[in-house]
């Protein structure tokens, strides 16, 4: 249920709420829109309104939401959320670009593919430390030797990080280095991943499952929202269809139909989705075009010696190329590109 209070409502006022509605079992998230105050009241098996709620004083109106998702909603916040972390803004008409290795791999291939991105104008640094790999022979990552060279790359070149995070145990570790926490398709219904995120105040890159209809993996964002963590980045990755021309079949409907039923930032991955450096630049500007707010790009220095997903990984001066065509179509959008540094 939507609790819409009066703009100018006092601390008084909003506890005494609060408190009628924890009586009926709800608990409560204030949330504070440019146009509005709302405090969305959500887990009460019975979902009784109070009687008295639309009495007190600065209440303006009661509503309930309809779908099973609440805080996640655009009838709950109309406003786009807007997550700033270091250099990166989405939402709100902000493109933001994080790019970087599918892999961190060794010091210096993350040292020099995150100058390449800062070159080119990413707003982050992208590397998975921890990696979900289908074989259990294939390389599963650096661990937390991965960590400490994303937070040696951050040092070097300003450049927030992004990283995944697979095992709820995990969570704590992984937070030391990320600003923004990964969890990937293949954990997006991980429920005590989701829980434990959400009991973070940081900024979480929710991938969309390979399998997931839009409305799952709002829900899954649903469980990182309701846990008090409402910094969540939604990327649509590409899902399985019976198409085997691409890695995964990028679904530009699920950009658009997503911003209409969120407010919540929705980014691009064209990496995963195409499985092709040559299909990263159609399928990026064909997510821009369809509202995303961000991309999510794999870059690697040399893409030939990747050791994960070197075939969808641009090399840096296909990287620079890329940027220049995002430049120009965010620009034909009236929105902005958020750099990580200003051009060199
Ligand atoms: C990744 O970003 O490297 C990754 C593993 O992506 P996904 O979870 O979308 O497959
Ligand atoms: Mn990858």
């Amino acid at each position: 249920m939507i609790v819409v209070m009066d703009l100018h409502v006092g601390e008084k006022e909003l506890q005494a709420v609060e408190n009628v509605l924890q009586q009926y079992g709800y608990r409560c998230h204030l949330i504070r829109g440019e146009q509005r105050i709302v405090i969305g009241a959500v887990g009460a098996t019975k979902g009784e309104i109070p009687p008295v709620l639309e009495t007190m004083p600065g209440v303006e109106k009661v509503l309930r939401v309809m779908q099973p998702y609440k805080l996640v909603s655009r009838e709950m916040k109309p406003d786009d959320t807007v997550i700033r972390t270091g250099s990166v803004c989405l939402g709100g008409g902000y493109v933001s670009v994080l790019a970087g290795p599918c892999a961190v791999e060794s010091l210096e291939q993350l040292i020099t593919a995150a100058r390449e991105v800062k070159k080119y104008g990413a707003a982050a640094l992208r590397g998975g430390a921890f990696k979900p790999r289908t074989s259990p022979y294939a390389f599963q990552g650096l661990m937390e030797t991965g960590l400490e060279y994303l937070r040696r790359a951050r040092e070097e070149t300003g450049l927030a990080v992004v990283t995944e995070v697979m095992n709820p145990a995990d969570v704590e570790l992984v937070a030391e280095t990320a600003d923004i926490i990964q969890i990937g398709a293949r954990n997006m219904q991980n429920f005590p991943l989701l829980k434990e995120v959400g009991q973070l105040r940081r900024p979480v890159l929710l991938k969309r499952g390979l399998a997931a209809t839009v409305e799952e993996w709002l829900m899954a964002a649903e469980y990182i929202m309701s846990g008090g963590n409402y910094q969540v980045i939604l990327c649509e990755r590409g899902i399985r269809t019976f198409e085997t021309s691409t890695r995964n079949t990028l679904d530009v409907s699920a950009i658009a139909v997503a911003k209409r039923l969120s407010h919540l930032p929705v980014i691009a991955d064209p990496s995963h989705a195409g499985g092709n450096w040559r299909l990263v630049q159609p399928l990026a500007l064909a997510s821009l075009a369809a509202g995303a707010d961000g991309l999510l790009v794999e870059v690697h220095p040399d893409p030939q010696s990747a050791l994960c997903d070197g075939p969808q990984s641009l090399n840096p001066q296909h990287f620079g190329e890329l940027m220049a065509a995002v430049e120009g179509l965010v620009a034909l959008l009236g929105k902005k590109l958020v750099r990580g540094v200003e051009r060199q």
